[in-house]
């Protein structure tokens, strides 16, 4: 720049044409630029300032309105006092330059922070100025973790409601926001500690605010929660994206101290495509999202759908209710035939529970069993299960045939548990070999040490364990060798792309052959065509189960099905 105000020097000598020229440019020099560039006199005064759109688009304000330079009363009072001192030390020091992160406030009444670096000039006889170039911090290059700017839930709140009132002046105008969550945070917590949990979150945070743009804001809730407000994604689409690249960041490893961690992201998200009043409600459509995408599919992440608050507000209802389903004997057992692909007979049951309503009708369990989990009552519902599960088959008396019992994770994180199954087994008179109780993987890590007593304890007892919907958690090849379950279950997001190519058939017969290695049967889920159930014999997978071969029928129906002997 020294040498082009030279040149320009040599040519024109009027003073004043001379600052006219230099500004030219500098404006030339500056178009395009994420930063601003401002030159000021010794006491702050301003004299030529190039705002960048950029900076315009993070403060929330036109370029035009910030052509008087920046109001010092929009700095964070807090940063003010560091502001000045570190301007005032450099204006004393010939030739310095110095870096400052500070806060400012956005139009819209929350902060953002920028990062400026200033030179002094002032002794420059070309320049006679301290130039100051500055930019949003929130970009990859320069977000250390130190720096990074995660708003407090009420702040973050206040974002959010000025964007709602921004909406509704402007209909071309639209937010998003979304809620993240680390995936098996509880597991994480007991393996690693709070301390390092909380500092894995804090990478999460900074790695998300690297993929911000200037204008949006990220917030913590608290409770181990993040939250981002999307400054004008609007429609859905756009946000899903965004939380995509959010999902692929957080899921790479984090290396702390000695621990390699790995983690993924849950996110719910709300758009502003609804209409808001309070930013409270466009929070509690994110959380529903959240919850949506926590319990379903591998994406980890749901947009909020009206439905689901319709769905919430019968959950809510549903809170009260089921407390008296199990009083009122609301609950029946369905019983799905699974197969032996070897003599294509039957050879035990899945029980399923249902829940008759007697308004709504028949509840699926994947509704209230997460609702019975939070409230405590899975514990009565699941000694339920278990004992009127074994007592239907003793009353069956087939001797060669088993049931499979579902324990949810909190069942199975209960001490107690393998003795009231002993003592079920007691009081039906069923044998044990004939038990089989489902457990997923999340249910083990969740709880390793436990988990393996319990695991021990019941097959000490001649119970036997199945691995439920293999494939779809997050297999730990270490932990499928280490416990002793006997039957692994393929889910049947595997079975269903049978006959789509040929890739998927490889990874299931792997899965088979690596169960046998490890001396285990293996049931295919979800059978549903006759070309799955081939596939799956020729691959020496044991047995099948699914509505190719039969749906979960009622205890009369699974009983008129063993009397007639099936050949399927
Ligand atoms: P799950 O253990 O994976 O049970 C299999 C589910 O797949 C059942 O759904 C069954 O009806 C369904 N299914 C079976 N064959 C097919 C098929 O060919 N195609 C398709 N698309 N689906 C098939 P259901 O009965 O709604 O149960 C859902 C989940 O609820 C179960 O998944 C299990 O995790 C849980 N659950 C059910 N009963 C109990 C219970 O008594 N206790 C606990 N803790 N959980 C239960
Ligand atoms: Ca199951
Ligand atoms: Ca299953």
């Amino acid at each position: 720049m020294r040498e082009q105000a030279s040149i320009v020097t040599e040519r024109i000598s009027d003073r004043s044409v001379i600052q006219a020229a230099a500004s030219r440019w500098l404006e030339a020099l500056t178009v395009g630029s994420r930063e601003s560039v401002a030159l000021v006199g010794r006491h702050g005064d301003l004299r030529y300032l190039s705002v960048s759109p950029t900076l315009g688009d993070l403060l929330g304000y036109a370029p035009e309105e910030l052509s008087q330079g920046l109001a010092f009363d929009l700095v964070h009072p807090e940063d003010r006092g560091m502001l000045r001192r570190s301007f005032a030390a450099l204006a004393g020091d010939d030739g310095a330059v110095h870096s400052v992160d500070y806060r400012v406030r956005h139009k819209l009444g929350h902060y953002v922070r920028l990062s400026s670096t200033a030179a002094n000039r002032l002794n420059d006889d070309m320049v006679r100025a301290i130039v100051v170039h500055t930019r949003g911090a929130h970009t990859p290059a320069n977000t250390g973790e130190g720096s990074l700017l995660v708003q407090p839930r009420p702040v973050f709140l206040e974002a959010v409601q000025q964007a709602i009132e921004r909406s509704r002046r402007n209909a071309t105008y639209g937010f998003s926001v979304l809620i993240i969550e680390l995936a098996r945070s509880k597991m994480l917590l007991g393996s690693y500690g709070q301390e390092i949990v909380d500092e894995v979150l804090s990478k999460a945070a900074a790695r998300v605010a690297s993929l911000l743009r200037p204008g949006d804001t990220l917030g913590s809730l608290g409770g181990g929660e993040l939250a981002v407000l999307l400054d004008g994604v609007r429609d859905r689409a756009n946000a899903a994206q965004v939380a995509g690249r959010i999902q692929s960041t957080v899921a790479m490893r984090y290396h702390i101290g000695d621990h390699a961690i790995d983690t993924a992201a849950i996110v719910g998200i709300a758009t502003s495509e609804r209409v808001y009043e309070r930013a409270a409600d466009v929070l509690r459509d994110a959380a529903l999202a959240s919850n949506r995408a926590r319990g379903h599919g591998r994406k980890l992440r749901a947009v909020f759908q009206t439905q689901m608050r319709v769905e919430d507000t019968r959950f809510m209802a549903m809170v009260s209710e089921l407390h008296n389903a199990l009083r009122e004997g609301q609950f029946v057992l369905n019983y799905q035939p699974i197969v032996s692909l070897g003599t294509h007979t039957l050879s035990g049951f899945e029980a399923l529970v249902r829940w008759h309503h007697p308004k709504l009708g028949v509840i699926s369990p994947t509704q209230f069993i997460p609702v019975a989990e939070e409230t405590g009552l899975i514990e009565p519902l699941g000694r339920w299960v278990l004992e009127e599960a074994c007592r239907q088959m003793v009353e069956w008396g087939e001797p060669g045939l088993h049931v499979s019992v579902n324990l949810s994770n909190k069942q199975f994180a209960d001490e107690d548990l393998s003795a009231h199954v002993e003592q079920v087994l007691q009081i039906t008179g069923l044998e044990p070999e004939r038990l089989k109780l489902e457990i997923t993987e999340s249910a083990v890590l969740e709880n390793q040490d436990l988990a393996t007593k319990i695991l021990g304890r019941l097959k000490t007892h001649g119970v036997r364990v199945s691995l439920d919907d293999f494939g779809t958690g997050y297999s730990s090849f270490s932990y499928l060798c280490q416990l002793p379950y006997d039957t692994l279950k393929i889910d049947r997001s595997f079975i269903s792309h049978i006959g789509d190519d040929g890739e998927n058939t490889d990874v299931i017969h792997a899965i088979i052959v690596l169960a046998h290695n490890l001396r285990m049967e293996v049931v295919a889920e979800g059978v549903e065509t006759a070309l799955q159930a081939a596939t799956l014999k020729s691959m020496w997978c044991e047995y099948a189960q699914g509505f190719y071969f039969s749906k979960p029928l009622d205890a009369a129906l699974a009983g008129q099905m063993i009397d007639a002997h099936p050949q399927w």
